[in-house]
This record gives C-alpha cells, structure tokens and sequence, in this order.
C-alpha cells in the first residue's frame, strides 16, 4: 500500500505545508537499483581515533568499489570514524570532534558507520566502559540524521583484522542499508575461511538457498533480491498460494514449493526438493510467518497454537531436520524473521511476540553449536514494512506505525531482503548470532 502522506510530504505543495504546521517530513530513501546493484561510489571520509585497530584497514575493506576517500576538506561525504581505539571516556573526545566538524557534510541519504570493539571481550573496565558508550552515541547521531533519510550503524569487531570488517563494512555504506539504523552488528571470527576473491556484484552466484513465505511479501522480496544477487531460490509456501508461487518462482528461474511448513512431512519434503537440484544447500530464510492478533484473555486456543507452530514451531522441526544432514556444513547460514513485536511486546499480540522472541532465541542459543559446523545463524527484526499484513492495521494507527520512526515511514519489502542478503552472503561468514533490526529505528523497544 503506497504511503500517501509521504508523497505528499515530497511534493511542491507539501513541503512547505508540513513544514509550516511543524508536521514530519519522511524523506524519499534511496535504495539498491536492482538492475546495478552494490555499487559503492560516494566521497567517504574516514576518521581514526589514535591508536585505534583497524583504521588501515578500511581501505583495503572497501577494495574494487568506485568510492572516492577524501579528506577533512571535502563538502559532501559519508563518514566512517574507527573510535576502536577509544580507551578512555576522555579519548571519546575525538569521537565528539570528529562528528562536530563533519556530521553537516553527509548528503541526502548518507552513511555514517562507527567501528568499535565489542565491550564483552575487552579486559579493561576503562576501556570496556568507553567503548560501550558507542552504542548510545550512535543511536543518537542516527536520530539526528534520519530526517535526511540518512542512517548510522555500528560495527562492534572481535579483535582479528579487516577480514571480517568487509562484508558489515560495505553493507552499512550500500543503499541496501536504507531502512537499516542505528542498529549494532557484532563481527566475530569468521566460522569458515574468508576468500580474498570474492564477487562483490554477485555474492551469492551458483548458490541454492530456501525461502519460506516465498509467494508474496517479504518472502517475495526476498526471492527475487536473492536471485538477482546470483541464487537459485527454493521458494516454499502454502499449496493454496502455489499459482502465485509458481510464478513468482518462474520471473526468478527458481524452484516452486508448494507445502505447508506445519505438516509433520514438511522437513523430509524439503530436504528432498533440494537434493534434487544439489547435495549442498547454502542457506534457509525461515520467513513464513503469520499473525492472529487479539487480547490474550479472548484469544482462542487456535489462534494462539497455529501461530506458534507456523512462526516458531515448524522452523524448529526444519533446523533439526536439516542439521541432522551436512547440507548446510562448512559455509551454510540460516536466517529467521523475528519482528520488533518479539523485542518490545506489543498490544494484542501476545502470540505473535512469543513466537518472534523465541525466534531471537533460537538465533542466541544456536550460534555457538553453528559455529562448529561452519554455518552462521542470524535474524532480521522487521518494523512496520508495507505488506499486505500492515495494509489490514486500520487506518490511523497505521499512519501512526509508519512515522514511530527516525525515518518518519514504513519500510519496504526490500529493505529487509537487502539485509538478509548480507547475511547469507560468503563474506559475511563473521557475522553469526546477530539479531538486526530493520525498522528505520523504529521506537518501539528501542
Ligand atoms: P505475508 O502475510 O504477506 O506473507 C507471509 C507468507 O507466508 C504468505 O505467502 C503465506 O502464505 C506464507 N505462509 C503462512 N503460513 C505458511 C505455512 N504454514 N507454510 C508455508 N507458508 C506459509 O507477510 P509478510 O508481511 O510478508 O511477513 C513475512 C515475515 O515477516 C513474517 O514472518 C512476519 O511475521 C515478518 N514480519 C513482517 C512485518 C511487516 O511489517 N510486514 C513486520 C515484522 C515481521
């Protein structure tokens, strides 16, 4: 459903009236072009907090794109400022000036990532106490920013150099990371070998990977981002949607599924319609996911137990199914859908936040016994995302869903594929037991 208020917000006659009744003005996002996509070709100024890790490290990160570095005279530019170096909460001062002197030149749309060490691993309570701060530094510079339609991230890394920074690095700087803010991806040791040749274009060419939920939506969106980074998609959804799978499948030359995931041969299915085309399988999206919003004291037992069983309880059965194989062993990633109900609670939805947390969950509590096999576990939180399930909110609290964040509207499907993608990835191979909000930094358990 197409946003109105935000095309108003962008028109000649908008503009200035939203602006004289002080009414929120969402800017117009910039996005992947999906026929050229991951192209990196702004101005980026880097800045280094003295004796920080990895600031040399940057630019061999940010290797084969078309970005220009310039320096601190530049008008216009994306900011990337190393603070791993911070040790002390008086060193956060450079941090201050850095973003004092620049923070006006970012451009419509721009990027700021903030790269730090992840508190938990540092010894010194000094320098674990200074680098924590980042966190609330970032979010903050985010709000600042989000009304030009600009995010900021931050890269929380482990200690072990620029192999795992890439894949995060670039991300944050891409336009797929439009509706991605104020967000935290913690990098760790990479769980396979990361290869100095990579195609940055086609990350995920000649890889076959599962997407639940594929007929329409995210799962859609999902599909048809994958496949244009290079996958064969093994799109699954319910038999009643198999026409509109079978030809969201066949714009994609990907492979339709018709199955409902709760049926107790769902996992024996799928694993059998993918060993068809390839013994290995490089990753699974458990997106299918329902809602059956009401107040828990007149929620009926159904609504309460299909739910559990579609969002969480079959994705569990299709984990262990699959584990129980070496399918997805050395490189393999799996990726859920949670959602910002699932960290915040919402009104009515006592169900669906259960099985959302629990999905957080499963990412927290497997990505440890995932590192062993070489596969990354990882989830997405979306906020409000203009689908058919945020069309049916009635009217008024969905205009008030929309501008709840530092965005000031909904995201789109895409934006969420964008996200996933960089997770299923190769080079993202550090990135494991991340739950990313992609929610424009929505305040709802923010
Ligand atoms: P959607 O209703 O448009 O699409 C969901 C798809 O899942 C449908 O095609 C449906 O047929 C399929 N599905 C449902 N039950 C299934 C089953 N038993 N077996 C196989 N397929 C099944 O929803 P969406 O908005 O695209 O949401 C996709 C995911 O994102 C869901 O997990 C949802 O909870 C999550 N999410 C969405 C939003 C949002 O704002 N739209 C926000 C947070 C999280």
């Amino acid at each position: 459903m197409s946003d109105k208020y935000l095309q108003f917000a962008n028109s000649k006659i908008g503009k200035p009236i939203l602006s004289m009744l002080g009414l929120p003005k969402p800017p117009r996002l910039t996005r992947e072009d999906q026929d050229n996509p991951h192209q990196l070709s702004d101005n980026l100024l880097c800045g280094i907090s003295t004796a920080a890790l990895y600031g040399t490290q940057i630019k061999q990160s940010l290797e084969a794109t078309d970005l220009i570095f310039v320096d601190d005279n530049a008008q216009t530019c994306n900011l990337v400022f190393d603070a791993s170096g911070v040790r002390s909460t008086e060193q956060a001062s450079e941090l201050y000036q850095f973003f004092h002197n620049h923070l006006s030149k970012l451009p419509r749309c721009g990027r700021v990532v903030i790269i730090g060490q992840q508190p938990n691993n540092i010894s010194s309570t000094e320098h674990a106490i200074a680098q924590r701060g980042l966190v609330g530094f970032v979010k903050s510079i985010a709000k600042e920013i989000g009304r030009k339609g600009a995010t900021a991230n931050l890269i929380y890394l482990n200690g072990f150099g620029h192999k795992g920074l890439a894949a995060p690095l670039r991300f944050l700087l891409s336009a797929g990371c439009a509706y991605t803010n104020g967000q935290i991806i913690n990098v760790t040791t990479p769980v396979t070998g990361v290869s100095s040749s990579y195609n940055w274009q086609q990350p995920l060419k000649g890889q076959s990977i599962v997407v639940t939920g594929a007929a329409r939506g995210i799962g859609l969106a999902m599909s048809q981002v994958l496949a244009r980074d290079g996958a064969r998609v093994i799109g699954v959804d319910v038999p009643m949607a198999q026409e509109q799978l079978e030809k969201a499948m066949a714009e994609i030359n990907g492979v339709a599924l018709a199955l409902d995931i709760t049926a107790e041969d769902a996992p024996q299915k799928l694993i059998d319609c993918c060993t068809q085309y390839s013994k290995k399988l490089q990753g699974i999206v458990h997106n299918a996911g329902i809602t059956r919003d009401k107040m828990l004291s007149r929620m009926s037992d159904e609504q309460w137990q299909l739910l559990v069983d579609i969002n969480i309880g079959s994705v569990q059965r299709i984990n262990q199914a699959i584990l129980a194989t070496d399918m997805l062993d050395q490189g393999g990633r799996i990726v859920g859908v949670a959602s910002i109900s699932g960290i915040a609670g919402n009104l009515g939805q006592s169900n669906y936040a259960y099985s959302k947390s629990a999905v957080i969950g499963m990412v927290d509590s497997m990505a440890s016994s995932c590192v062993d096999r070489g596969i990354t576990i990882n989830a997405v939180a979306p906020g409000f995302i203009e689908t058919k399930m945020t069309a049916a909110i009635p009217f008024a609290t969905r205009q008030f869903g929309r501008r709840l964040c530092s965005l000031s509207q909904g995201g789109l499907p895409q934006d969420v594929a964008e996200v996933v993608g960089f997770f299923l990835s190769p080079q993202a191979s550090g990135v494991n037991g991340n739950t990313v909000r992609v929610c424009g930094q929505n305040l709802m358990g923010a």
